[in-house]
């Protein structure tokens, strides 16, 4: 899981880093509004935490851009206390859910956690499946890595549903072969297919672990 922390309170920001990858989350962070603009409408991450008072540009004007370009992007805003009408605001803009500050990191976890099984649900209703900077689109047909078509053929494409549906388990070659519709495919073409995927969403970042006698797993890569 990837998460980009908009704040230029640099000790808040250094505390939530710290508790978030503790927690297992990959962080990116930007202390100006400016900065977070490129990298939110750049890159994939599975949810944003946004503070509303940054310098460079205002988090609710970020947070118009980044909800025109990500319209499924989960976003948590961090308010002030006070700041009954920036929640408000930044809620009619597009934000998921806010924290007034200060909060307690359990709160935010809590939060973070919601968001994240809400965005996963909605993504399984619409026939999504994702996979670090992966996407699959079941119905279109059609796969994305950060953002841009993948050109996959139809067996690839099938290949590719089967490793997401597994995304946190082993594969045999025996279950992809079942998707694909065919006992009548060998292992050696099973390979083939998965090799050729492979090379494709590589670059992405995720690859195919081969698990001796066993069958196949998506990674993510670290680079
Ligand atoms: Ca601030």
């Amino acid at each position: 899981m990837k998460l980009f922390l908009a704040e230029d309170d640099a000790v808040l920001a250094d505390a939530l880093l710290t508790s978030l990858s503790r927690l297992g989350f990959e962080t990116e962070h930007a202390a100006s509004g400016l900065t977070a603009e490129p990298r939110l409408l750049g890159a994939d991450f599975d949810a944003v935490i946004l503070d509303i008072g940054l310098p460079g540009q205002s988090g609710l004007e970020l947070l118009r851009k980044v909800r025109a370009g990500k319209p499924t992007l989960p976003i948590l805003i961090l308010t002030a206390l006070d700041g009954l009408e920036d929640r408000v605001a930044g809620l009619d803009a597009g934000a998921d859910d806010y924290l007034t500050k200060p909060f307690e990191f359990v709160e935010l976890e809590a939060r973070l956690r919601a968001l994240l099984r809400r965005s996963k649900a909605h993504g399984e209703a619409r026939g999504e499946a994702r996979f670090g900077s992966l996407r699959l689109d079941r119905a279109g047909q059609r796969a994305w890595a950060q953002d841009v078509p993948l050109d996959l053929s139809a067996r690839e494409l099938a290949v590719l549903d089967v490793l997401l549906s597994n995304a946190d388990r082993v594969v045999t070659k025996e279950q992809i072969a079942a998707e694909l519709g065919g006992d009548e495919l060998g292992a050696n073409a099973i390979e083939v297919y998965v090799h050729r995927l492979r090379k494709k969403i590589e670059p992405a970042g995720v690859g195919v672990r081969a698990v001796r006698g066993l069958g196949y797993l998506l990674e993510a890569r670290q680079d």
